[in-house]
């Protein structure tokens, strides 16, 4: 049998930087999102393990969060043989959307179906975060608080329907660069997590959006200056500009459909990756 499930992107509406710890890792404020754009990854058991995927910038050996998560699942749970893992990406890679974790995830649900282990969500979500630090919300999904190093999860209640232009430049971001360039202690604009989680209560839409932000976008910036120019070409649409986690992928959100068809039709075209997708 074959078992298929969706492997929806995230975004942050609001990502923040509170302290770094003494092994390197930032502490996090996080609003964690997901949105309707998905991968679809399928799992069949094989004599062998292997992965299979449509686009050839993601890696189909060790390296692939599907088999490290495959590996976990069959070590914990003693599974026989392999799996055939096909992997059909629509999520831009390298590009702040957490398109491998949510792969990770997806993986675990399906061999969790497949193999009728049974596994409640709290406990593949404690396997998923051995596999990294957005994998439980992957699992999870939804809209939720994350803090700690990104690994506490709190589930907040659902976001009101926000549109959400997601532009990619066609070029990897690399999380720990974006991270390794950050001055964490010279930010001096944070986003308000308190007033976006008060917004997100009340349902209401435009509260969330005034509250939008992302401390990691001017160290991105530094580093990719065209990332700078989209935002400012989704800014001049209307929409609410916003870089999705480390980059590149750059939003622009807004609660009115028209207005994101009308930015879209602006920027069609002018980048590998351009689309409108909504909170879900
Ligand atoms: P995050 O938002 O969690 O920082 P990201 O969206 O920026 O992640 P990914 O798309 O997860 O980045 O890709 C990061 C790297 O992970 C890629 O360069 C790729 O080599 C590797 N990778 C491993 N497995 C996968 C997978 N299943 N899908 C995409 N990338 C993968």
């Amino acid at each position: 049998m074959t078992t298929t499930l969706t492997a929806p992107a995230k975004i942050n509406l609001a990502l923040d930087v509170v302290g770094k710890k003494d092994n390197g890792y930032h502490l996090v404020e996080m609003i964690m999102q997901t949105i309707s754009l998905h991968d679809e990854v399928s799992v069949a058991p094989d004599r062998q393990t292997s992965v299979v995927c449509n686009r050839q910038d993601v890696p189909t050996d060790e390296t692939n969060i599907c088999i490290k998560a495959w590996k976990l699942m069959q070590e914990t749970y003693s599974l026989p043989d392999g799996i055939k893992i096909t992997i059909k990406k629509n999520i831009p890679v390298a590009a702040g959307m957490a398109g491998g974790s949510t792969n990770g995830a997806a993986v675990i649900a399906a061999v969790n179906r497949e193999f009728g282990l049974n596994l409640a969500l709290p406990e593949m979500k404690s396997l998923g975060g051995r596999l990294g630090a957005d994998v439980p919300f992957c699992l999870q999904k939804g809209t939720a608080l994350a803090t700690g190093i990104g690994d506490v999860l709190q589930e907040l209640s659902p976001c009101p329907k926000i549109y959400v232009l997601a532009v990619n430049p066609g070029f990897a971001v690399s999380t720990v660069q974006v991270y390794k360039n950050l001055a964490w202690h010279k930010i001096t604009e944070h986003p308000d997590t308190a007033a976006m989680i008060k917004a997100i209560k009340k349902q209401d839409a435009n509260g969330v959006l005034r509250q939008t932000g992302n401390v990691l976008e001017n160290s991105a910036f530094q580093l990719f200056p065209q990332l700078a120019a989209i935002k400012s070409q989704i800014g001049e649409t209307g929409l609410t500009p916003l870089m999705s986690g480390s980059g590149g992928t750059m939003l622009g959100l807004t609660e009115d459909r028209e207005k994101a068809a009308y930015a879209l039709n602006k920027l069609q075209g002018l980048y590998p990756f351009a689309g409108i997708f909504e909170t879900i």
